[in-house]
């Protein structure tokens, strides 16, 4: 059956259990009435769907796919969709509230979702995926919208992936409906900026850590794990903005160089050979000699829990900003706070991206479209805020930084559940 594969026993189960974890803890410094947690422990809806394609061979082949919606209390569902060969509902459960913390936390006025489809993209042609997205739309029709509930692109769907979504839901709706969807191409409407969104603000969180910690970030030395969408661009942003950085690294390998890397012809490098392993002036090293490195700023940006129990009393960062999801285990986190390493969380540091899906909704729904500067400095607004009231917050409750943002985040989805009230 291929519904055991969304449902199957798999590391799914431990990070929701772990996300729930996190709310629970949050709940009960907040003295949460034991109701409203639970009812923020709970997604709000569910739909698993089986979607059938015939494949370019003719055979006909059938996907698992979900949308879970787990809280809109502060407004529309927004979340990515996800096409994974190892997608489970208990993931999918878990990053969708792991969404409603981090809309909170930037104070965008969204709940939280997210969506995936069990496959093997690199396995399929670009016209099995269109089908595949388009099936999977109509099937999920009923519960997204622009006011409703807002896809995005997350691991392994891009900007065409958004178009066909869009294109599908006009489709049935007989008109063209742009805002149903964010992380489209910029000619239909996406938003400039989108695609440096999360690094850009990532960046900014570091040049705000940065002055929390009182150092310059002119010449503070970064390390940078992972040279994708999110690392490689963070690292051309912070060399603009004076620092260096001295390595990176990416699923083949990492490069040092101790007096600091070009990012924009790294860039290029990469572009042109597929990895940074190779750059010329750089030496190899291993991802494990890359996250011991003595810094002032290593940003994991490329998979969950790299840095865990095994390593994380070897680091010699000052500060961990995550660029990733997840990249940091909350054994490394304890061992991290005992040693007095800074951890700026993944739901404030990595929140970039969907805040300029935010404001690329905002645009469409006003039939605007925005220059650069416009979006970068709402961007740059927004995080702004969001570390200094994620920075209020822990020094309030004494906490570290992770601890600081669940607490801001929760306490504002709890605070609009009990003003709506629970109906009827
Ligand atoms: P990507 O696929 O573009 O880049 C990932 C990079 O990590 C690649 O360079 C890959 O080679 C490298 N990598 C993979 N495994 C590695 C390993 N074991 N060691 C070192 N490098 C490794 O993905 P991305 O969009 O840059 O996303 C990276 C992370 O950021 C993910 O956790 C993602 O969930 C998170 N994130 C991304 C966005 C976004 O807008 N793209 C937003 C929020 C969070």
């Amino acid at each position: 059956m291929i519904i055991l594969s969304m449902t199957r026993e798999n590391s799914g189960g431990a990070f929701l259990q772990s996300t729930i974890q996190q709310l629970r803890k949050a709940s009960e410094i907040l003295n949460i009435e034991p109701g409203i947690r639970l009812y923020m422990e709970n997604s709000k809806r569910t739909l698993i769907v089986s979607i059938p394609i015939r494949m370019e061979d003719g055979s006909v082949k059938v996907f698992q796919g979900v949308r879970v919606q787990h809280n809109n209390a502060r407004g529309p569902y927004k979340g990515g969709i996800r096409y994974h060969p190892d997608v489970t509902v208990e993931e999918v459960t878990a990053l969708a509230m792991l969404m409603t913390w981090k809309c909170a936390v930037v104070d965008l006025p969204y709940g939280g979702a997210k969506g995936g489809v069990v496959c093997n993209p690199k396995e399929m042609t670009k016209t099995e995926l269109e089908r595949l997205t388009r099936r999977y739309t109509s099937m999920i029709y009923e519960l997204i919208g622009p006011l409703v509930d807002i896809p995005a692109p997350d691991v392994y769907t891009d900007s065409q992936t958004m178009a066909w979504i869009m294109d599908t839901y006009s489709q049935i709706k007989g008109y063209q409906v742009p805002e149903v969807v964010t992380g489209k191409p910029v000619s239909l409407l996406g938003s400039l900026g989108r695609n440096e969104a999360t690094s850009r603000g990532v960046a900014i969180s570091v040049r705000e850590t940065a002055k929390h910690l009182n150092k310059p970030l002119k010449g503070a030395i970064v390390v940078i794990q992972g040279f994708g969408n999110v690392g490689g661009f963070a690292a051309k942003i912070l060399h603009e903005m004076g620092a260096k950085i001295i390595a990176v690294s990416d699923s083949k390998g990492g490069i040092y160089k101790a007096d600091g890397l070009n990012p924009a012809s790294l860039l290029k490098f990469k572009a042109e050979t597929g990895t940074v392993v190779g750059y010329e002036g750089s030496k190899v090293i291993s991802n494990e000699e890359l996250l011991m490195l003595k810094c002032d700023f290593l940003i994991p940006a490329a998979i969950e829990r790299q840095i865990n129990a095994s390593n994380a009393d070897k680091i010699q960062a000052s500060a961990i900003v995550e660029g990733a999801n997840g990249p940091t285990t909350p054994e490394a986190d304890k061992i991290l706070h005992e040693k007095g390493v800074l951890v700026v969380p993944d739901i404030l540091a990595n929140a970039g991206g969907v805040t300029v899906s935010y404001l690329e909704w905002v645009q469409n729904l006003k039939r605007e479209t925005w220059t650069l500067d416009e979006v970068n400095s709402k961007l740059e607004s927004k995080i702004v805020s969001a570390y200094a009231a994620v920075l209020e917050t822990a020094r309030k409750y004494e906490v570290n930084l992770r601890d600081g943002a669940m607490l801001l985040a929760v306490g504002r989805v709890a605070e609009a559940i009990k003003l709506l009230g629970i109906w009827p």
